[in-house]
């Protein structure tokens, strides 16, 4: 028979993940163990929806079978089963869309994150066994298929005898090498401590023939063995159970072997509420970002039973948006299991709970932060972004909720502070909440802009991120205090030297109309400074649109081409002041190039490309001979 490639780009996933990805091979029990409880799902929601099949709840099983003779592990269900082209499908293509291109970029050196993510869960056969054989019939389908693997060379498929529907994975058991041991897997007490640790809560019965010895009736001490199937599992899913029964490792394992991710969440809610509306959840709170999270292919959403059954592997109603990096389900008594999409979103009880799951993820998010706060900051550090973006997008609809969960880096704490911990700290004397935005903390720290704040001992937060000031132009306040750039016009600090600028602003009238007239089309006005001290000159914007917020719409599509008013501002202490006015006097040439430098400074400063390098350069030449 002819023999099947798999795709190439599987053929390389195959590879890695047969060279030990998982750093336990026990785990490809628990991943074929939860593939069939999904095929389970799927007809056993179907026979409850479609009237046409019969339903009867005891023919719903998976069984497993070691066979030490043959080494063969065999692994039942009777689940949906799988037809030929879905075998074909499902088992030929390991990465789905563009995995590896994925994986090339970002040089993945723990293998877990990248097989959690693309679900190669069934491959993990291939670690303990040699050939991989699927015997499978698709509900509703009159022929079997046989799908066989001995690995990375490729598969065969060929019509095949089976009277039920479901599947049958047969594994031929490794020989044992020098360094490993595969015998285990096919003792009884290994499989059942195995299926016990990892698929304990599935709803299905794992079944397995055991031996047990019970004493003969008719003779003392002396034992007779039988064989007698029992159920490993407890069955009980894990958010029927009682929290204080459950320890952080049962969520964690729970996590993992529903393929939420595979990195160590930094929270885990367990909700069970018992009101006007009945359900239980678990949800999480991820360590890490998904890599497609900040694209358009990432769906949001939570897996949604009704009373124990799947009806939906992500309901997208069940989070915000703000909340989309949440994972985990819901389990309600008071859905019903034949709601439709459409009909769900309409769904008074849904509703109900979303709400009051959102408020439950910001209590605890909150509670993190004040209590835990390096686990919340590598949380923010993956979802910060997401929640800024929460409080600017629906216009500002949901910032109330957000505010108290946003933290920006301090210029005094030098680490990340929330807004409620700025507001706490303001001197007596401060109107505002002062912030600076630029490209990193490094360059924030340089920009002239600050110095007049720092220098009164005013906090200062730094945005770095390019939603930053959008959100934080949505909020406008908190606690009443409102937000003020350092770079802004009026910074309310009113003080003396304020006032001297004033009268010597009208002083040198000429020499500013004559700079603005040589910047004329690069800036809107030319001022003195009323913040710098150390520094000659700097940018700074009047009105809405700050520097910032200009560079970051540069970069978008159709962005209108909106430009900041920027203002050329001018350190009149600063011996550079004295030159200009020289200039002024004796040399409109030198004035001329003396502003195009300052101009020019002030670009690289705030980080913005200089319009001619060559003539900036030769400029400097000019004033240096
Ligand atoms: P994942 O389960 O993450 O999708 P797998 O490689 O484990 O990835 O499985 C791929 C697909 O093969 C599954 O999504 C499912 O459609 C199908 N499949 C695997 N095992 C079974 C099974 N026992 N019964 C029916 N379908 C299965």
């Amino acid at each position: 028979m002819e023999t099947k490639q798999f795709q190439a780009e599987s053929k390389r996933l195959l590879e890695m993940m047969i060279n030990s990805i998982y750093s336990q091979r026990e785990v490809f029990l628990r991943e074929l163990i939860s593939n069939s409880s999904d095929a389970i799902d799927k007809i056993y929601y179907k026979a409850l929806t479609d009237d046409s099949l019969t339903f009867d709840k005891d023919s719903y099983y998976i069984k497993i079978v070691p066979d030490k003779e043959n080494r063969t592990l065999t692994i039942k269900d009777t689940g949906i089963g799988m037809t030929k082209e879905e075998l074909e499908n499902n088992l030929g293509v390991i990465a789905k869309s563009g995995s590896l291109a994925f994986k090339k970029e970002n040089e993945i050196k723990d293998g877990h994150d990248i097989i959690g993510q693309f679900g190669v869960g069934f491959y993990a056969a291939f670690m303990v066994a040699d050939v991989v054989t699927v015997i499978s019939k698709a509900l509703g389908s009159d022929q079997a298929y046989k799908w066989e693997s001995h690995g990375a060379d490729g598969y065969t498929i060929a019509p095949f005898e089976k009277d039920a529907v479901g599947t049958e994975i047969i594994l031929k058991i490794k020989e044992n090498t020098e360094d490993e041991s595969y015998d285990e897997y096919l003792e009884e007490y290994r499989l059942k401590s195995i299926i016990k640790k990892y698929s304990d809560f599935i709803r299905y019965p794992i079944k397995m023939d055991v031996k047990v010895s019970k004493p003969k009736s008719d003779a003392e001490n002396e034992y007779e063995e039988n064989i007698e199937e029992q159920t490993i599992n407890s069955m009980v899913p894990i958010w029927r159970k009682n929290k204080s029964e459950l320890t952080d490792e049962d969520y964690e394992k729970f996590y993992q072997e529903k393929h939420y991710g595979f990195d160590k969440p930094v929270k885990h809610i367990h909700i069970s509420v018992d009101g006007t509306i009945r359900y239980n959840a678990i949800l999480y709170i991820p360590e890490n970002i998904p890599f497609d999270y900040y694209s358009k292919e990432y769906e949001k959403g939570l897996e949604l039973y009704s009373n124990g059954v799947l009806i939906m592997n992500k309901c997208g109603d069940l989070l915000p948006d703000y909340f989309s990096f949440v994972k985990g389900m819901v389990d309600s008594e008071d859905l019903s299991l034949n709601i439709s999409r459409e009909m769900l979103q309409h769904d008074r009880q849904l509703k109900l709970i979303a709400k009051n799951i959102s408020k439950k993820i910001k209590n605890e998010l909150q509670q993190l932060m004040k209590n835990e706060r390096e686990k919340y900051e590598q949380f923010y550090k993956s979802f910060g972004r997401q929640l800024k973006y929460g409080v600017y997008s629906d216009f500002g609809t949901h910032k109330e909720t957000l505010q108290d969960l946003l933290m920006f880096y301090s210029s005094t704490e030098k680490k990340l502070a929330s807004l409620d911990e700025y507001v706490s700290r303001m001197k007596d004397d401060q109107k505002y909440i002062y912030y600076a935005a630029g490209e990193s903390n490094e360059r924030i720290e340089k920009l002239p802009q600050t110095e007049l704040v720092a220098d009164k001992g005013y906090e200062i937060l730094y945005f770095t991120e390019d939603i930053d000031e959008f959100a934080i132009k949505m909020l406008m306040s908190y606690k009443e205090k409102e937000f003020k750039s350092v770079s802004s016009g009026d910074l309310g600090i009113e003080n003396e030297e304020e006032k001297i600028t004033e009268s010597e602003e009208k002083e040198h009238k000429d020499l500013f109309s004559s700079m603005k007239e040589i910047l004329s089309g690069k800036v809107n006005d030319v001022r003195i400074s009323k913040r710098l001290k150390s520094h000659p000159v700097c940018l700074t914007a009047d009105g809405e649109v700050t520097i910032e917020m200009e560079k970051i719409l540069s970069t978008m599509p159709d962005n209108q081409n909106v430009k900041a008013n920027k203002v050329l501002e001018i350190n009149s202490s600063h011996e550079v002041f004295q030159a200009l006015k020289n200039a002024m006097e004796n040399d409109k040439e030198k004035l001329s190039l003396y502003t195009n430098l300052l101009y020019n400074q002030a670009l690289l400063i705030e980080g913005l490309p200089i319009s001619d390098p060559v003539e900036f350069t030769n400029d400097i030449c000019k004033v240096m001979v």
